[in-house]
């Protein structure tokens, strides 16, 4: 039987990481198996449920590279939305009325509230009695043509149920843990346990991949599959992802969506990768994979039990790694929107820029990261740290500057020094002076750039305006005339 794995997302937000995860282990395991990847709209809570969060869900799913092969306005076990297949739950829940499994309910919300809190107050548990289970069905219909509103609730079998989940192994519920439940409310939606059954059964769901919090629904869930005759998919509840206080992910932290790490400069295929062993091991235990090799290695029996940390610094490392596989035109052209369009950056030529990004992009994790490599280029300043101090102090320092800037005068100052004519200038240094080893390099990296350390000096100084390295030698000047050198 062809795989069929779908993902349900309420459109009540933005996409969660924890979604987005769910999401590309229904994904990955549907192509690993050769199957279908199926998006079910769970829009069925009508005053929380919005289309932009719908939009905003997939593209922030194709973002990380994930495609429905079936959902909203594509395949044919639609509708893919559950607000527009009211009618089926209708039709389905009058067949399981007709078949005895399920009733018309009259009791109101206030005399369901007033049970619920005298079983609470007796400390048991809040089980419908059954006020309504033995109506006939006619007379009931006959109420309900009268103007009456009703509910439809199921009644529950009293026996156990087990099942085997794919994370946490083999899981049994005791008989008695739910009464009669309902599965359309009185104004016709249906509730979520229902229409997720229905809906998984009439799209031909094979596995149902999903957060853990929907385990104990699963009870609820066989109860239905069972009365419908239908076998029930295979389930697997993830482990929550948690925060370095081991704690739910707090709904108040903005950094929990994706659409933040896409505004962040992230890498989708950083994201993919991060996420994706966020609960599940890889079987070579490497740490730097494609959504490729995912496809390839992708099993279901390789998630972990226990709750994952969502480890920022990790995905941060992740993103640095996938940020130095790509190339320098494509660094280039990600950077562009992080840095402000007022940055002297934007003047350069795109020789220059590749040039700079292949200096840089070590330096870096995230795009963003660029601008505080810039102080390197563009930035005049001179910080006169310690170890600044400590190299101007070296005696050859200051004849080593005179040198420098008298060298420099010979060129335009806006222009960029060449790599060679760096070199003639070290050279006159060790012939003229007789400067060598860390007074040299030392020496001319501090003159040039203002700083004791930095990225290759010969590439940075070919990225640096001149008049950029002049200002720099002039602070330094100064300071030793300030300091009596
Ligand atoms: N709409 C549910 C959610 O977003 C899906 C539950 C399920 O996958 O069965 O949590």
């Amino acid at each position: 039987m062809k795989c069929r794995v779908r993902f349900a997302p309420s459109p009540t937000g933005h996409l969660h990481i924890g979604g987005a995860r769910t999401a590309l282990y229904c994904y990955l395991f549907a192509k690993a198996q050769k199957g279908e990847f199926i998006l079910r709209i769970e829009d069925t809570d009508q005053a929380r449920s919005k289309r932009e969060f719908e939009e905003s869900q997939i593209a922030d799913l194709r973002w990380v590279g994930i495609e429905y092969d079936e959902g909203p306005g594509k395949g044919n076990k639609g509708p893919y939305r559950q607000s527009e297949r009211l009618d089926i739950y209708d039709k389905y829940a009058k067949e399981l009325i007709a078949k005895g499994n399920a009733y018309y309910c009259f009791c109101s919300e206030e005399e369901l509230e007033k049970k619920k809190a005298a079983a609470e107050a007796q400390n048991l548990a809040p089980i419908y009695d059954g006020t309504c289970r033995d109506l006939p069905t006619k007379a009931a219909l006959e109420r309900i043509s009268k103007g009456e509103k009703a509910a439809v609730r199921f009644k529950a079998y009293p026996k156990s149920y087990s099942f085997h989940d794919v994370v946490r192994g083999d899981v049994s519920f005791p008989e008695g843990m739910v009464g009669d439940f309902i599965i359309l409310r009185s104004d016709g939606l249906p509730v979520y346990n229902y229409c997720c059954v229905i809906d998984d059964a009439l799209m031909e769901i094979t596995h149902v991949l999903r957060a853990e919090e929907h385990l104990p629904n699963t009870l609820r869930q066989l109860m239905l599959y069972e009365a419908l005759n239908v076998s029930a998919p295979i389930f697997g509840h993830l482990s929550l992802i948690v925060g370095d206080d081991r704690q739910k992910l707090s709904k108040r932290r903005g950094d929990t969506s994706v659409d933040y790490y896409r505004e962040a400069g992230y890498i989708p295929s950083a994201m993919v990768n991060y996420l994706v062993q966020l609960g599940w091991s890889h079987p070579k235990e490497h740490d730097i994979y494609n959504f490729d090799e995912l496809v390839s290695v992708f099993t279901i029996d390789r998630f972990s039990k226990s709750p994952s940390v969502l480890d920022l610094h990790k995905l941060k490392w992740i993103n640095g790694q996938h940020l130095r596989l790509l190339t320098n035109e494509q660094i280039v052209s990600e950077v562009h929107r992080h840095i402000p369009s007022d940055h002297p950056y934007h003047q350069e030529s795109l020789a220059w820029k590749l040039s700079a990004i292949e200096l840089l992009k070590n330096q870096i994790d995230v795009f963003p990261e660029i601008t505080n490599c810039f102080p390197w280029i563009f930035s005049d300043e001179v910080q006169f740290t310690p170890e600044l101090l400590e190299i101007l102090a070296f005696e050859s320092t200051p004849a080593l500057l005179r040198l420098t800037k008298s060298e420099l005068e010979k060129f335009s100052a806006n222009t960029f020094l060449t790599e060679e004519e760096l070199n003639n200038i070290i050279s006159k240094a060790k012939d003229n002076l007789k400067i060598k080893g860390k007074f040299l390099f030392q020496g001319i990296r501090a003159l040039l750039t203002g700083k004791a350390e930095g990225p290759d000096l010969k590439r940075l100084i070919t990225l640096t305006h001149l008049n950029v390295i002049e200002s720099r030698i002039k602070k330094i000047q100064d300071h030793y005339t300030s300091s009596g050198v």
